[in-house]
């Protein structure tokens, strides 16, 4: 990939979409039916986090629930119908501090437009481990149905309390031979529904008032496996060793809003602002939609309705500028 959809670079968009999740790909729907050719950056996980999901049950218009992956692939080619084209590539600088704004890839190509969406979504959260950071990808994960299928009859570890824990730790059941689900706490803040469902679960082992200090494992020349975690209970202090082959993090999401540092207005955690009931950012021309904006519905159907909201801002955004042209001219 690293390609746009036809192969030929344009430099100039009325409409560039940066991210490729429900947002950003209802945003190139609605922009693309306003005639705006958009083109939307789609990163190194297009679709966005659907992509790493399984069955998504509440979707509406799908009575029998559809695949993530499958719910993302036909966004795409909706909004491919009327016009949308995408590059596989990520966006490593912005400048909006003139017009046109200008948008750097990771390839150093540039490109400008008139209105940027930031529709960047949230990735998962990680401990902080520095053995986190050695066993990434052999055998510490942040994806159950990315890599579960690798922990086939072996043990694994899920941290976490919410409903991604609930649903990854459920998920895991289906390879894994037991699962071992470590708490910080005694509550939790994931919904009825999903923790009766795991706590209901044969194959889950709950684990509370529990950190994890350290994941443990083998490097060996170029392998490096993890063994287990070692493990402390809040309440006693007492310290000990579980045995495992995975271990997935499970503990909520970070905003993808790093480039807009200093550009673009955020709160403490990172998620951008928008004035009230629209999608515009603190500068004009620039709107945000999606997860990097809302730390609090988070669901594909709330990300695709900004998404919409932020193509027909755009839309209007754009109308108001070329009538204020159009009077400059005439005067
Ligand atoms: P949440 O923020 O809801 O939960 C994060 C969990 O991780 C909490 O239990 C928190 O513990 C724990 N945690 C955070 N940081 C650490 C840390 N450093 N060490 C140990 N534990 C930590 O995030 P989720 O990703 O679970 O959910 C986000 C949103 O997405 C929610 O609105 C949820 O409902 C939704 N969602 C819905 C799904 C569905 O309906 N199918 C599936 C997945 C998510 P503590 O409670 O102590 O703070």
């Amino acid at each position: 990939m690293g390609m746009s959809l036809n192969g030929e670079y344009q430099k100039h968009y009325k409409v560039i979409i940066i991210g490729s999740g429900p947002s950003g790909l209802t945003a190139a729907l609605y922009s693309g039916r306003a005639s705006l050719n958009p083109l939307i950056f789609e990163g190194h996980q297009p679709g966005g986090q659907l992509t790493i999901t399984t069955e998504v049950e509440n979707y509406p218009g799908f009575e029998h629930g559809i695949q993530g992956p499958e719910l993302m692939d036909v966004m795409r080619k909706q909004a491919y119908r009327f016009g949308a084209k995408s590059v596989f590539r990520n966006v490593i600088k912005v400048d909006f501090s003139k017009r046109p704004f200008k948008i750097c890839d990771e390839e150093d190509k540039e490109y400008t437009a008139d209105t940027v969406i930031v529709s960047t979504g949230a990735s998962a959260k990680w401990l902080g481990l520095e053995s986190e950071k050695i066993f990434m990808g052999y055998g510490v994960s942040s994806c159950a149905t990315c890599d579960g299928f690798f922990f086939k009859g072996m043990k694994v570890v899920v941290v976490g309390g919410g409903d991604t824990a609930m649903e990854e730790a459920s998920y895991l059941t289906r390879h894994a031979s037991e699962v071992i689900l470590i708490h910080r706490r005694e509550e939790f803040r994931a919904s009825k529904i999903m923790l009766d469902r795991a706590k209901e679960n044969p194959k889950i082992r709950f684990v509370l008032n529990t950190v994890v200090e350290e994941i443990l494992g083998k490097v060996d020349n170029e392998r490096k496996t993890v063994t287990g975690v070692r493990i402390k209970n809040l309440l006693t202090n007492e310290v000990s060793e579980i045995e495992c082959s995975g271990f997935f993090t499970a503990i909520g999401h970070e905003p993808n809003s790093k480039i807009f540092k200093g550009i673009l207005d955020m709160d403490e955690n990172g998620y951008l602002i928008t004035k009230k009931s629209t999608t515009e950012t603190n500068v004009e021309g620039v709107f945000a939609c999606g997860d990097v904006q809302d730390n609090y519905y988070r669901q594909a159907v709330t990300a695709a309705g900004t998404g919409c909201m932020a193509a027909i801002d755009a839309e209007r955004y754009l109308e108001m500028k070329e009538y204020e042209e159009q009077l400059r001219i005439k005067n």
